[in-house]
């Protein structure tokens, strides 16, 4: 059999591991099987690729996995899970920077001219470029080192005005593969990456990660388009595709639409949101206890501070003593808590949260009003009825758990700190709201104490 034919076969048999690897990720209960099938894909891949076309040695290869497998474990035993959004932020900005670096390789190592192979490279020159500085600035903004969103007078015909100007040069470049040309691809697609993230903030971040997300499997795509290689094209479509429909569901989450992100903004709030008014009422632990003993059913909220205060265990454990109690417990996910998709779903996963008791935020809405005590757990922006009431609110319009509806609200939080979109709450103020504060894993374990 010819090399050709076994890196083939291999591709196959990879694209197909892919494919069953991303349906078991659709579900917590078979991600972990998931993740491993791809990842075995792809090892499997890179090697067969390495050794088969006789690009590099054996050795080189071992090395480079010793050193690959040394980095990607001190990543995974060092980053903490609250970190993991940010990582999965600088791992898009990778891909671009893999495809920005591969375009440009091509070029200047390629003797080939054609129409077609030029447009190949500048794409994934374009799109590695943008999605390297994009996730760079959605990297800064996760980890808090950039708060403010970039808003200025005729921030639409600029950008216009680049888009343009990188059509104009990719033309160009295309026609007469100039690398000066070239050049003013690479620096405006740069540029574009920070003009298109600076804008978007808050709320809406989590559109913009899938989005980002998204670009990389297509900077993937276009780079197997420049190197000839079947697999990473399917491989990038399979993560550029997917990203489209996580983007898609982000999108419905917010009740926003993909271009209303891109192109309006989001004002951090704080001027518009209209003062409010009401006592905040705060509760001790003896207290709450006997309230949630008093209990027949509890719907409990997870939000970015469960992750925070590391409390999903001892959640799940106050979860059970209520159901010993005789309590019906329910668990409500809101799409966009945490700080990335299915953040609220892996924790409890990783507790032993069963399954069937996570509920979307549509079945739960209906049926808030007959919730005895709703337990709100280091949420904030998810749970905000400024976003139903308040016209002004930056947030106004996307959906959130309705947990004022229910007969009593706990919230646990440490003080009245905003949450991510940075715009205060008027669920603290509410009448049927009491303020439990202090660490959330502290504050569970504590109640989990008068339980016992
Ligand atoms: P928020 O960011 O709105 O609020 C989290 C709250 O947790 C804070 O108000 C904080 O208040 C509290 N908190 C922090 N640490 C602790 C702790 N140790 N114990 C108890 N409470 C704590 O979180 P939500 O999940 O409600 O909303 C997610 C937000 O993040 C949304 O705006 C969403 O758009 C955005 N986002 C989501 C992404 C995603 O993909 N899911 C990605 C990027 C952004 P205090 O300091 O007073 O304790």
């Amino acid at each position: 059999m010819s090399n050709s034919l076994i890196i083939n076969l291999i591709y196959v048999l990879s694209s197909f591991l892919f494919i069953v690897g991303l349906k078991n990720l659709s579900s917590p209960a078979t991600a972990r099987k998931g993740n491993l099938m791809s990842s075995i894909a792809m090892f499997t891949a890179v090697v067969a690729t390495l050794y088969m076309n006789e690009i590099i040695s054996w050795k080189f290869i071992l090395i480079s996995i010793l050193a690959g497998s040394i980095v990607g474990g001190l990543m995974a035993r060092l980053v903490a899970m609250t970190a993991m959004p940010e990582m999965v932020a600088l791992l898009n900005g990778f891909g671009g920077l893999a495809s920005l670096l591969v375009g440009i390789g091509a070029f200047f190592q390629s003797t080939q001219t054609s129409a077609f192979f030029l447009g190949v490279v500048v794409f994934s020159i374009i799109i590695g470029g943008v999605t390297l500085t994009g996730s760079i600035l959605a990297w800064a903004k996760l980890r808090g080192i950039i708060q403010k969103t970039l808003s200025y007078p005729g921030q639409q015909v600029i950008n216009g005005a680049f888009l343009f100007g990188i059509l104009f040069f990719s033309y160009q470049f295309t026609q007469n593969s100039h690398v000066d040309v070239l050049y003013y691809v690479i620096g405006i697609s740069l540029l574009m990456g920070f003009l298109v993230v600076a804008p978007i903030g808050g709320a809406d971040m989590p559109v913009v990660i899938s989005l980002l997300n998204s670009y990389s499997g297509i900077a993937a795509c276009s780079a197997g388009f420049v190197m000839n290689n079947n697999l990473l094209i399917v491989a990038g479509a399979l993560v550029g595709a997917s990203g489209i429909i996580l983007t898609q569901i982000m999108c419905k989450a917010m009740n926003r639409n993909l271009s209303h992100v891109l192109f309006s903004g989001f004002s951090s709030g704080k001027s518009a949101t209209k003062e409010i008014t009401g006592e905040v009422n705060p509760i001790n632990v003896e207290d709450t206890f006997l309230i949630l003993e008093a209990a027949a059913n509890v719907c409990i909220v997870p939000g970015y501070g469960m992750a925070v205060a590391q409390a999903q265990h001892a959640v799940r454990e106050l979860s059970e003593m209520l159901e010993d109690n005789g309590c019906e417990v329910s668990f409500a996910i809101h799409p966009v808590a945490g700080r990335m998709p299915g953040h609220m779903n892996v924790l409890l996963a990783e507790a032993n949260v069963p399954y069937e008791n996570l509920k979307e935020m549509d079945d739960v809405n209906p049926v808030m009003e007959n919730v005895d005590v709703c337990i709100v757990i280091g949420a904030n922006d998810v749970v905000n009825p400024a976003a139903r009431e308040e016209e002004s609110s930056p947030i106004y319009g996307m959906p959130v758990i309705n947990v004022d509806h229910a007969k009593t609200v706990l919230v646990l939080k440490r003080g009245m700190a905003s949450g991510f979109a940075g715009i205060q709450n008027p669920l603290f103020f509410k009448n049927n709201t009491r303020m439990l504060f202090g660490d959330a894993k502290s504050t569970v374990q504590e109640l989990v104490g008068e339980f016992k």
